[in-house]
């Protein structure tokens, strides 16, 4: 039968995983951390399980863990979600962005997704037979910008959802409070839905905050916000995260997520609603990946590849213009091949790709495994 992706491949990431093992390269490709998760989170899971908690657990996801959540959203960033109606439990942000496009996207609607643009998106937006509608970022000087009168000019009758992505993937950019101005004036008096993917939120740097849609009454009225677990936590295969939406959007949500996945592992819920108590962990985060952002930055400082700025994420891109011409796929190859490091090129981030001579270099790594890929790359 014909594909209802045929335009869908093996994903860019288990690619380059896949080549940097069998070359035995630094993998600084795919972005998961090399480094384990605290000891703590693993024993309150385990604690889970030797306690019983196996079985299936509530569709939304455990009671205490929406509890937790909502509670953490009302004091980082002053809204209020009900945790019964308002917070759902995913398997991961994929499963949530997902389910949140195919509840809400009616087949010829559009949805406008900013590029480059995180993989999952398109592919989604296709399942649930809508159209694609891309608005490129712009490379200033002070990096990459989304152009929000290109995003205006993109609306039609047909627009249905904006998807943004800060801190994001693959730029490292942040959108600040300008940003979310701009994205208000264009959905106010609309019907347009925003789905804003917020798995980086706690890794912002230099000082600066989340601008997170919570925040903005006028947009979190009508938004899906996704959030994940395994980048907090440094436990990006548990595979576990959540959407918060107002009532409304929660409803469809779960209709769609009940015959998705129906519920979530059970015991890592709970695990994860006792450590959440503690805020330590995610409040320390940027301060954590800020330092080894230096510490990657200042090692690249002598080599000839141009950093871009790293506002937030634990992705860094480069310039390499200075050294070769190759393609960024190639480029990506050859540096992991001949130069024993992984990246991912930024042109697998686009639907009709581009060349801009930019590459993602992952940096939630041990500082050893940085130090290892810098000597790498000192050859640059
Ligand atoms: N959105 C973005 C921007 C991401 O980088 C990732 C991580 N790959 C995801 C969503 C998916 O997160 P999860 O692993 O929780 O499904
Ligand atoms: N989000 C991770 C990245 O951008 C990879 C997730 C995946 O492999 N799908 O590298």
């Amino acid at each position: 039968p014909p594909s209802r992706l045929p335009k869908v491949g093996t994903t860019i990431f288990t690619v380059m995983s896949a080549l940097a093992a069998e070359k035995g390269a630094v993998n600084l490709g795919q972005g998961f951390p090399d480094f384990n998760c605290d000891p703590a989170l693993v024993e309150a899971v385990s604690n889970a399980m030797r306690d019983g908690m196996n079985q299936y657990p509530p569709m939304t996801g455990v009671p205490a863990l929406r509890a937790a959540i909502s509670q953490k959203i009302g004091a980082l960033y002053g809204r209020h979600y009900d945790a019964n109606s308002e917070i759902t439990v995913t398997a991961g942000a994929t499963q949530a962005i997902l389910t949140a496009i195919l509840c809400c996207l009616h087949p010829g609607e559009e949805a406008i997704v900013i590029e480059p643009a995180y993989d999952s998106y398109v592919p989604a937006i296709e399942l649930a037979g809508g159209t694609p509608v891309f608005v490129q970022m712009e490379l200033r000087e002070a990096g990459y910008a989304t152009p929000w009168d290109k995003v205006a000019a993109a609306v039609t009758g047909k627009t249905r959802l904006i998807i943004i992505n800060s801190p994001h993937n693959p730029t490292g950019s942040v959108m600040r409070e300008a940003d979310i101005q701009a994205l208000a004036d264009i959905v106010r008096g609309t019907n347009i839905l925003i789905l804003s993917d917020e798995v980086y939120e706690h890794m912002v740097y230099d000082g600066a905050r989340h601008e997170s849609v919570c925040r903005h009454q006028e947009l979190a009225e009508r938004a899906f916000v996704v959030s994940s677990f395994g980048k907090t936590y440094h436990v990006t295969g548990w595979k576990i995260g959540y959407v918060a939406a107002p009532a409304a959007l929660s409803a469809e949500f779960r209709k769609v997520h009940q015959f998705n996945v129906f519920t979530v592992n059970t015991p890592v819920q709970h695990g994860l609603a006792a450590y959440m108590g503690n805020p330590a962990p995610y409040l320390e985060l940027a301060g954590f990946y800020q330092r080894k952002r230096d510490l990657f930055r200042d090692g690249l400082q002598s080599t000839r590849l141009r950093l871009l700025p790293s506002d937030g994420t634990y992705f860094q891109c480069v310039d390499y213009s200075a050294v070769s011409d190759l393609s960024e796929a190639e480029f990506s190859k050859w540096l992991t091949t001949e130069m024993g490091v992984a990246a991912i090129p930024v042109s697998a981030f686009y639907d009709d790709p581009r060349e801009s001579g930019i590459v993602r270099f992952c940096f939630a790594k041990k500082d050893e495994t940085l130090k290892q890929a810098l000597d790498k790359l000192a050859r640059l």
